[in-house]
């Protein structure tokens, strides 16, 4: 049975998991982001420590933005300066509660 817990919530981000299914959702505005556990830690690690301005771009309408791959072919996300800290602060303060709630649950 699904039991989602809210682990993480930044801005417009909001990060569950379920412990049962093993699945961790991010939530951004219209996108829902679905991870294995094993999934969610190879994406951070694969994005640790990317930088912002190293990856600048220009949306159509002139907006700075960084395009992320995602494990998933042929989706892509797009960040604004703000959009980008917001969801990597989201995804660390997650990837930390889930340690806390691994000591709570075993
Ligand atoms: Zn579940």
């Amino acid at each position: 049975m699904c039991k989602p817990t809210v682990i993480s919530r930044k801005g417009d981000i909001c990060v569950t998991q379920c412990v049962n299914c093993k699945i961790v959702n991010i939530w951004n505005r219209g996108v829902l982001i679905s991870f294995s556990f094993e999934q969610f830690h190879a994406f951070i690690g694969a994005t640790n420590g990317l930088e912002f301005d190293d990856y600048l771009e220009y949306s159509p309408d002139g907006v700075e933005v960084v395009i992320l791959a995602t494990p998933y072919p042929d989706l892509s996300l797009a960040f604004t300066r703000v959009e980008w800290y917001e969801f990597f602060a989201a995804l660390n303060e997650a990837a930390y509660m889930q340690q806390i709630y691994q000591l709570v649950h075993f």
